[in-house]
C-alpha cells in the first residue's frame, strides 16, 4: 500500500515528499490499519545500490512509505530540479513516533544489532518515551528466519524496528511481508546502536553542517568503499538530470 503524496523521483527511489510532521502523521496512520507494511529510509548509498541491484530496488519500492534519511538525497532530488521539502533522518522518525506511541499504548519490537544491544535501545527508550511498552528483543545475527518471526508474530507489535543494515534489512522486510503478524516496519541501519549508546551519534555541530555521514565514515576503513558511494550517487544523479529523465508526480 502507497500513501497519497507527492513522489519525488532520486535514480529509481520514488521519496515520499515529507516534512517530518507529515511522516509522523503517516507512519501513526499505517500503524493502525490492518495488515504488515513498511518503511524505508534511503540514503545516497541505497539510490545507488538500488540502480544497480534489481532486489534491493524492488524491496525498496515495495515500501508504503519512503523518507530521505540524509542530506545526500536532499542534494540529488535539488540537482534534478524537483527539490523534497527536507531530510527525514530514520532514526528520529522512528524515535519521535515512539513517542507518540507511547501515549496511545501502541508496542514495539527491535530486531538487530548485536546480543544485547536491542534490549538495552529498550530500557534507555523508555526512560526517554514514559509508557513505551518494548514487547520483544532479539539480536540481528540469527541463522533461522523462522524463529524470530514466530517471536514476532506471538508478540504481534504495532511497531517493528528491523536494525540489520542496508540493504540486507530491505530486502528482509520484503521478503517476509506477506508472513510478518506486525502493523508496521522500518528500516534502520544502526539505530538500535544509537538508542543504546553503543555507538554515539555525530556532536550536534556535524549534524548542523549535514556532515554526520562524513564523522561516521571517520576511521573505521570498512566504511571507507562505502563512502566512495557517495561521489558514485553524484555523478549517477548528474547523468540522470543531463539526460531529462529527473520528474516528479
Ligand atoms: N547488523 C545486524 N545483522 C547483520 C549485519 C548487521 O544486526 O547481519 C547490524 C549491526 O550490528 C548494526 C547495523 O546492523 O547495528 C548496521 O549498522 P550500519 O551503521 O552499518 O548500517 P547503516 O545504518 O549504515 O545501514
Amino acid at each position: 500500500m502507497a500513501v497519497n503524496t507527492i513522489k519525488v523521483r532520486v535514480l529509481d527511489i520514488d521519496f515520499d515528499n515529507v516534512t517530518m510532521d507529515e511522516a509522523l502523521d503517516i507512519g501513526e496512520k499505517l500503524m493502525d490499519e490492518p495488515g504488515f507494511k513498511y518503511v524505508v529510509t534511503p540514503n545516497p548509498e541505497i539510490c545507488y545500490l538500488a540502480r544497480k541491484d534489481e532486489g534491493v530496488r524492488k524491496a525498496v519500492q515495495g515500501a508504503s512509505l519512503t523518507i530521505p534519511d540524509g542530506i545526500g538525497v536532499i542534494y540529488g532530488a535539488k540537482i534534478l530540479g524537483t527539490p523534497l521539502k527536507g531530510k527525514v533522518p530514520g532514526a528520529d522518525f522512528a524515535e519521535k513516533l515512539m513517542a507518540r506511541m507511547a501515549n496511545s499504548g501502541k508496542t514495539a519490537y527491535f530486531l538487530g544489532a548485536k546480543p544485547g544491544v536491542a534490549e538495552k535501545a529498550a530500557e534507555k527508550l523508555a526512560e526517554k518515551c514514559p509508557g513505551l511498552t518494548v514487547v520483544g528483543c532479539h539480536d540481528g545475527y540469527f541463522k533461522y528466519d523462522g524463529e524470530v518471526i514466530a517471536d514476532i508474530n506471538e508478540k504481534a507489535p504495532d511497531l517493528l524496528l528491523v536494525c540489520l543494515g542496508a540493504p540486507k534489512q530491505e530486502k528482509w522486510m520484503s521478503e517476509h511481508s506477506g508472513v510478518l503478524n506486525a502493523r508496521l516496519a522500518i528500516g534502520l541501519g544502526g539505530s538500535l546502536d544509537v538508542y543504546a549508546g553503543t555507538v554515539e551519534r555525530a556532536p550536534e555541530v556535524w549534524q548542523k553542517l549535514n556532515l554526520e555521514w562524513l564523522y561516521r565514515v571517520g576511521p573505521d576503513p570498512k566504511r571507507w568503499g562505502r563512502a566512495l558511494r557517495l561521489p558514485a550517487f553524484i555523478f549517477q544523479v548528474i547523468g540522470e538530470k543531463l539526460s531529462g529523465k529527473a520528474h516528479s508526480n
